[in-house]
Parts: structure tokens; sequence; C-alpha cells
């Protein structure tokens, strides 16, 4: 097996080809190419969206996507009390989260003047949860971010809910704050998003999962169908987390929590990428990380979870560790006692503080009862 000399990718990881320098594709900026054809439109439509003049004959100028975290909430002041939008700000309740963001969301509403709406679906996004963690292992050598697949499917099953409620109400645009590193590697046409999902789950489970409504998205004109604009390509040079946070907090938007996104199937999507992809979740963050490291001097990455990577990090040797003890819960074996410990240390040495560590290595003892909850076989 050859890794990256610079990233330590293997190039076994789906996406992912090493030379006879040492060097994968990624280091080698290979995929860069592609990533920045789909950042000058991205760029273009949010360009697009923000001279568009008010229609008078619509009630909302755009759909935005609302989390409730803090890039969404700083964005959607930002949309209605700067930009001057019209903004129906959309909230999907996905059951894997933590309840974390139900305080900004109450702080957003009182102080933001918007129409807000919530809506949730748990039964059908635990069925195609189910799907992607149930069906037998996927093809190799896979492509990029095949390792995330659960996570990139539940989004996908809401951003196309959103989609759909856009496209119920007229409204021409959905904004959606994915930060400068997700851009890159998302789709933005919502045509290729509705084919890209009959694709992957086939015409039964999709007609059954959107009651038949989605099909209506593939054969609509393109003037019917909204237009995906994210707002942090504009921000892309200066998006700060921690500037971000403070201007919330000043204008008594944001209770901070250290887990604010925390997914309570994080540990079956690290289960996920092991079993299938042999290795850890964060892998493509951790390899990002050491590309910056060597680049830089210093490691500028940070990834959604609340986790920096600290400057000198033995990757390999945490993956290892992870692995074991992941592994090891999903096949029900081990000491529950001994289990906790080695998470918490694992993300003790991820720079995680005692308090968030210990949070995420109780949440990978429970993993059985969570996949029992949701339908998820383990081995
Ligand atoms: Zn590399």
């Amino acid at each position: 097996m050859t890794n990256c000399t610079v990233c330590s990718l293997s190039g076994e990881h789906p996406g992912i080809s090493v030379d006879a320098t040492g060097l994968c594709n990624l280091c080698r900026l290979d995929i860069a190419g592609d990533l920045l054809v789909n950042f000058r439109y991205t760029s273009a439509v949010f360009d697009e969206f923000q001279r568009a003049p008010r229609d008078p004959a619509a009630r909302y100028d755009c759909l935005f996507m609302y989390s409730g975290g803090k890039d969404s909430t700083y964005m959607l002041d930002k949309f209605v009390n700067e930009y001057g939008k019209r903004v129906l700000a959309y909230t999907f309740d996905v059951p894997f989260e933590s309840a974390h963001a139900a305080d900004n969301i109450r702080l957003a509403r009182e102080r933001i003047a918007a129409d807000f709406v919530l809506d949730a679906d748990d039964e059908n996004i635990k069925k195609v949860m189910r799907e992607v963690f149930n069906r037998p292992a996927p093809a190799k050598p896979g492509s990029y971010l095949d390792e995330k697949l659960p996570c990139a499917s539940c989004r996908t099953f809401f951003v196309l809910r959103a989609v759909l409620h856009a496209h119920r109400g007229g409204i021409k645009y959905i904004a959606m704050c994915a930060d400068p590193q997700q851009i890159l590697t998302m789709e933005s046409n919502v045509r290729e998003i509705v084919r890209g999902f009959y694709q992957r789950f086939g015409d039964r489970l999709t007609d059954e999962v959107f009651r038949g409504e989605l099909e209506q998205l593939l054969f609509a004109e393109d003037d019917e169908l909204p237009r995906i604009v994210f707002p942090f390509i504009a921000m892309r040079h200066d998006y700060d987390p921690d500037a971000i946070v403070a201007e919330l907090k000043a204008k008594g938007l944001y209770e901070s929590s250290p887990m604010e996104t925390h997914c309570t199937l994080f540990p079956l999507l690290n289960y996920y990428a092991f079993k299938h992809w042999d290795c850890m979740f964060y892998k493509l963050n951790a390899a990002s990380h050491a590309r910056a490291v060597r680049r830089n001097g210093t490691g500028t990455e940070r990834s959604t979870f609340s986790i920096r990577f600290p400057q000198v990090l033995d990757i390999t040797g945490i993956e290892e560790r992870l692995r074991k003890v992941t592994l090891e819960i999903a096949a029900g074996q081990g000491d529950r006692a001994e289990q906790l410990r080695e998470v918490t240390a694992i993300f003790r040495d991820l720079d995680a503080d005692e308090d968030a560590a210990r949070f995420v290595a109780e949440s990978f003892v429970a993993m059985p009862e969570v996949a029992a909850d949701v339908g998820i076989r383990l081995p």
C-alpha cells in the first residue's frame, strides 16, 4: 500500500491516487482544477442573486436553510438586516442531531424579521439512513468522499425537502450556509441533486420517501427550478469562526455550546468509514491539516464537531486506536469502561476539552443502542 508522502492519505482511499513520486492527487491539486470551476459557477449565481431586483409578485426573495448553528445564524442576520432580503427561514429537524441549536433558533425568531418554518420527516430520513448503512459493501475503488456517504445522504435528503418546499411556494433561490470547504464539493444544480439521489437510491425508494413529488423536478423547466446560492462564497478569504461567534454574542443571537453540531450518528459514521474504506471519518480533514502544516508551518484545518487537529499529531496512530475501539464496540465486544477511557483519551489527543471528549466517548459506547433505534445492522 502506498501513502502520500505529504498528507499520508492512502492510495486506496476513495478518489485518491498516489503517483510514482509519492504525491497524491489532492497534494498535486488535480481535483482543485475541477473544484475551481464549481467555485466560479457558485460565485456567479450568488452575484446574480445579490443583484436581482425585488419581484413584487413573490412573497420571499429566498428560502434560507437555517440550522441554528453559528454560520447560518450569522448569515440569516446579514440577509435580513444588511442585504434587505425577504427571507423564509427553513429548518429541517434532523432527528440525529442534538437539540442545542433550539436556543439559537428561539433567539433568532425573537430578533430577526423573517418568517420561520420547521420541517421534519423522521420516518423517511431514517429509512434513507438504514438503506445507506445496511446495503452491501460499495464497489471499489470508489470515488472522492465515499467514506462520508451516510453524512452526505442525510444532508441531500433534507436539501431536497427544502427544494420541494421552495418549488411549491414559487421561491426562486435557496441559500445554504456550507462552509468554504464544503462548497467545493457540493452539487449546486438542483436537477443534478435530484438525479444523483435517484441514481444512488433507485426509483422505488426515492418515490417512496418523497411521495412521488420529486419526479416533477426532473421534468420541470429550468426557470421553474430554484437555484442554490452559497453566501459564504463571498467571504471565502476571511471566514473566521471565532469572529462570527463574537459578533453573534454581541447581538444577543447566540448561546454557544461546544458540541453544537453533534450528531448522534457520529460513532456510526466512523464505523461506516472503517468498515468499508478502512479509514476514520475525519481522514480527509486530517490529511488536509497535514498538508497545510507542510505548506505553511501552521494548521488551519478546523472541522465541524469543534475538533481542531493539534499542530503535531500522530494521525496514523490515532486512526489505528480509533479503528480498534470503534470496531470492537460495533461488534458488541470488550469492556465498556475501558472503551469509555480509550475514546476519551483519543478525542483529548484531538484537542477536544475534557467535557467534549467525554461526551463523544459516551456517544461511542452508545453506538449499538443508536443503531438499533434507527434499524442499522451491526456485525
Ligand atoms: Zn497527499
